[in-house]
């Protein structure tokens, strides 16, 4: 392998503890807990195991938690009477719903309810178009931690070319504006994009966030670049990214491994963007 390896659980473990130390001082300087409220509608085990894993992450760093747990037959009402509450709440900073909601429940209404200044997953839409436009709001997680991935190579974005694949609200979207915003040239593919390679064989930065196991392959990258796997998918058991990492890691100038790359990340922008909520309520 001659490619650097971006390791996201050691960066993680060093902005938590940053995070911690920045918990502690709030708290020692206003009295001012950071707290994450999680709502879980219904039984997913995926969603369960990401559930605790943010509560180990506030634990962690010396933030309050709540995880409020409702039944799958819980009404769209019933739920943004939940989250009406916890925007109310002054000891909460950040709501979370977490996705998918059961069938029958209306994910862009109840997002859509969250306070924006308490939305630390960044999907509401005045938090996205405050991205878009280029101004300081909340930005979603896997984008803002991809992001910090990259800002850690220490390259000079100015002017590259930046090849993102994948066009979700809630991360092709977001990554492309992130590096629109720092001067690269932004190429957004996604499912009907014609020759997808010629592409991405351009790309200075190569961000995949499709859900395609290892369809990136070595032949389809440029000498040198920087490749961002933000695919997590299961296969025979394992979990992989949309990269062959084998293969891309003999030709990228840096990498992320999946598992241990963007998805430990996600939790701790989670994190941050919780404290940062918290400092700005405090500062009020
Ligand atoms: P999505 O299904 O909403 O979007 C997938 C995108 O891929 C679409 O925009 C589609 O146009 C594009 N696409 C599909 N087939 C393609 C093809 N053949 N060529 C080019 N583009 C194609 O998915 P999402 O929510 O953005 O997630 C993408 C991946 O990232 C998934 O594997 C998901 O599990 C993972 N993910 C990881 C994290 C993390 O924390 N690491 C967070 C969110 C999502």
């Amino acid at each position: 392998m001659s490619a650097k390896l971006l390791d996201g659980k050691l960066m993680s473990n060093e902005l938590r503890a940053e995070i911690a130390e920045r918990v502690a001082a709030l708290k020692e300087r206003t009295g001012v807990t950071p707290g994450l409220a999680v709502i879980l509608v219904g039984e997913d085990p995926a969603s369960q195991i990401y559930v605790h894993n943010k509560e180990l992450g506030c634990e962690q760093t010396g933030m309050h938690s709540e995880t409020i747990r409702m039944s799958a037959d819980t009404t769209q009402e019933q739920l943004e009477n939940e989250i009406r509450r916890l925007n109310a709440d002054d000891a909460i900073h950040g709501i979370l719903v977490q996705l998918p909601l059961p069938k029958g429940l209306d994910e862009a209404h109840a997002l859509a309810v969250i306070a924006p200044e308490k939305d630390v997953d960044g999907f509401h839409v005045v938090n996205a178009g405050l991205l878009f436009t280029g101004q300081e709001g909340v930005t979603a997680c896997t984008p803002k931690g991809a992001m910090e991935m990259i800002r850690r190579t220490g390259v000079d974005l100015n002017g590259k070319e930046a090849v993102v694949i994948g066009r979700s609200n809630i991360v092709g979207k977001p990554m492309a504006m992130l590096l629109l915003a720092q001067n690269c040239t932004v190429t957004l593919c996604h499912s009907r994009t014609k020759d997808l390679a010629e592409h991405t064989r351009r790309a200075d930065i190569l961000v995949a966030a499709v859900g395609r196991p290892r369809m990136i392959t070595a032949d389809m990258v440029k000498p040198g670049a920087i490749v961002i796997d933000v695919g997590i998918n299961r296969v025979d058991g394992k979990v992989v990214g949309d990269v062959d990492f084998a293969g891309v890691s003999e030709v990228a100038g840096w990498i992320t491994p999946v598992p241990g790359g963007v998805g430990r990340m996600t939790i701790t922008m989670l994190l941050s963007n919780t404290l940062e909520a918290a400092e700005r309520a405090a500062a009020k």
